[in-house]
């Protein structure tokens, strides 16, 4: 069975790891390295039921409080208005 991209028609993808912003109500779970198949054409990522799955799955650990992320960051968040 040969798929093709949702996006572009295209049929070709390639294998890829990249780096994953999950977020949910506001908060925000960021997950590197993760695999993919990408686009070869328009470049839209497909990932596995099973990756995004695992990726909620730590997302609620991590938010509800019963595990740490391994690393933390603190993002800057502006207005577009007021970005001059
Ligand atoms: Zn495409």
């Amino acid at each position: 069975m040969s798929k093709v991209c949702n996006f572009c028609g295209n049929a070709k993808f390639r294998e890829k790891h990249v780096q994953y912003i999950y977020r949910h109500q506001g908060r925000f779970l960021v997950v590197n390295n993760v695999p993919c198949e990408a686009c070869e054409y328009c470049g839209e990522q497909y990932f596995k039921a099973e990756v995004l799955k695992k990726i909620e799955e730590e997302f609620d650990d991590i938010h509800s409080g019963s595990k740490r992320a391994s690393k933390e960051v603190t993002v800057p968040v502006e207005e577009f208005a007021e970005i001059q």
